[in-house]
């Protein structure tokens, strides 16, 4: 069977994951029209914007999309249309995670992606490849593929393919432009090939050959799942090794650096911190605990779930270290929380640790000034009233401000928290920020970002994780 050569495809979810994945693909492809849906107005109004005031951050990202609007990148809420022109369609919506009463309480919100795709079979007319790009547990693509084969009009028929997306947020468009793979899972039979074929002649407009891996259906949705668990689970075994470090008086930067230099560890992604955020980890995480769970695999839920238990257990850890250095209580005093976003180069703080830290100094009564260069303030009195459900949002404000720069947060605090790794933390004048806090003048590294020992020199107690040497 002849593989469709794609010229039109529709991508439905202007996200994170659809907005650059596509724009990019846009970029690389002059030949394919590239339609972006959304039902949420506001957004598409954002990616529509005529001064590139794009609903999301990224880093180069507004130069892909200067480029390509308005020539072969269209941005609509025309849902229906798109699908109905479209060869090839990406489902590219959310998959949250939601509360069950089965096994380990947290499963895969579908919802999203059972709509979607009641959509494409409620409205097309003519064949498509329909391609999961959304991170789904495995064999959601039986689901799908029963829904479209139930609705399908005749001489129409859809081929289903997994194409899971690996961008980082933060790298999203270096991570688009020279990706370490692109993974497309089919079922084995000659459509099912030859609808991958027809993906893999589109990223192959950019992406060399031997970086484009062909696997099963299963595989791939299941590859996905596994890869966010095993960065998650790196984080979560260097985070337990720097609770060790604190306690003997190793540390662990040496530590990390040693076992990196081992070529089957390697040094990558072995940075201890306050713990991982993201809408990812956590979620996909729970979806593998959830999985094994349902495939009576206890044993192998406990070993996952376990990552993220640790992970709560960091955040909390470096709570009550802030509380205990100063004192034994933080309550009444002022603290500045620096960062906001999950992680640096990103205005996403869905699951960001900085929430979790800034609810306990709360719950314990301090007073807490914000600083963020790329988060929105709505989104962080959106964010705090979720993460307080008990305390109305006026009283929260009673407890937090938002200040519009580093030094501003800083001035007259008894303490500064580094939560987000952002560079200009690294960079801003301690100096003057020494000189405008309260004496002692505290800092607690999340990050591992600043320079301890030049800090210690200004005059500043510094606690920086992993690290035995307190204050
Ligand atoms: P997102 O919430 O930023 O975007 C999803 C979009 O889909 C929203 O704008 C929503 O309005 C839209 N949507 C939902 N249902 C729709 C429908 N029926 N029709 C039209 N639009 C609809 O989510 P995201 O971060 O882009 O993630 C999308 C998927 O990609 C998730 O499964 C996620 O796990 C996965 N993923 C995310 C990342 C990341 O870094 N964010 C990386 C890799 C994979």
């Amino acid at each position: 069977m002849a593989p469709v050569k794609v010229t039109k495809i529709c991508c439905i979810g202007a996200g994170y994951v659809g907005g650059p994945t596509c724009a990019v693909i846009a970029l690389k492809c002059p030949h394919i029209t590239v339609t972006i849906v959304d039902l949420n107005q506001a957004r598409v109004d954002a990616w529509n914007s005529p001064d590139f005031a794009l609903p999301i951050y990224e880093p180069g990202l507004v130069d892909v999309v200067k480029q390509a609007r308005g020539r072969n990148l269209f941005f609509s809420t025309d849902v229906d249309k798109g699908i109905q022109e479209a060869d090839l369609i990406f489902v590219s919506v959310n998959t949250p995670t939601k509360k069950t009463g089965v096994g380990a309480g947290f499963a895969a919100d579908l919802n999203y992606v059972e709509l979607a795709t009641r959509r494409i079979a409620a409205v097309a007319t003519s064949s498509k490849i329909v391609v999961e790009k959304s991170t789904v547990p495995c064999r959601t693509a039986e689901s799908m593929r029963t829904i479209l084969e139930a609705n399908s009009k005749p001489g129409t028929r859809f081929d289903i393919l997994s194409n899971p997306e690996f961008l980082a947020e933060g790298t999203a468009i270096t991570d688009l432009f020279s990706p370490d793979r692109v993974l497309i899972g089919s079922l084995q039979t000659p459509e099912g090939k030859s609808a991958c074929q027809s993906l893999g002649d589109v990223y192959a407009n950019w992406v060399p050959k031997d970086r484009i891996l062909t696997v099963g259906l299963w595989s791939s949705e299941l590859s996905k799942l596994a890869a966010n668990a095993m960065l998650a689970q790196r984080i979560s075994s260097i985070n337990a090794l720097s609770a060790i470090c604190e306690a003997t008086g190793a540390n662990i930067d040496e530590v990390a650096h040693a076992i990196g230099f081992d070529s089957r560890i390697g040094p990558k992604f072995l940075r201890a911190s306050v713990g991982f955020g993201g809408s990812c980890f956590q979620k996909d995480i729970l979806n593998l605990v959830y999985l094994s769970e349902s495939l009576h695999l206890p044993q192998v839920a406990a070993y996952w779930r376990q990552v993220v238990e640790m992970n709560e257990y960091q955040k909390s850890r470096f709570s009550k270290t802030v509380v205990d250095t100063l004192f034994n209580t933080i309550t009444g005093k002022h603290i500045a929380v620096l960062g906001f976003a999950f992680k640096a180069d990103t205005g996403d703080t869905r699951e960001s640790a900085s929430i979790s830290l800034i609810r306990d100094f709360l719950s314990e009564r301090a007073y807490v000034t914000i600083y963020d260069p790329q988060v929105e303030e709505a989104q962080i009195w959106l964010d705090l009233s979720e993460a307080c459900p008990n305390t109305p949002l006026e009283n929260i404000k009673k407890q937090v401000t938002i200040a519009h720069s580093a030094l501003e947060a800083c001035k007259q605090k008894e303490a500064v928290v580094i939560a987000t790794e952002w560079k200009e933390f690294r960079e801003i004048n301690w100096q003057t920020v020494y000189d405008d806090m309260s004496k002692p003048a505290f800092v607690f590294d999340g990050r591992l970002l600043v320079d301890a020992d030049k800090l210690r020199k200004i005059g500043f107690k510094v606690t920086t994780i992993g690290r035995g040497e307190r204050v």
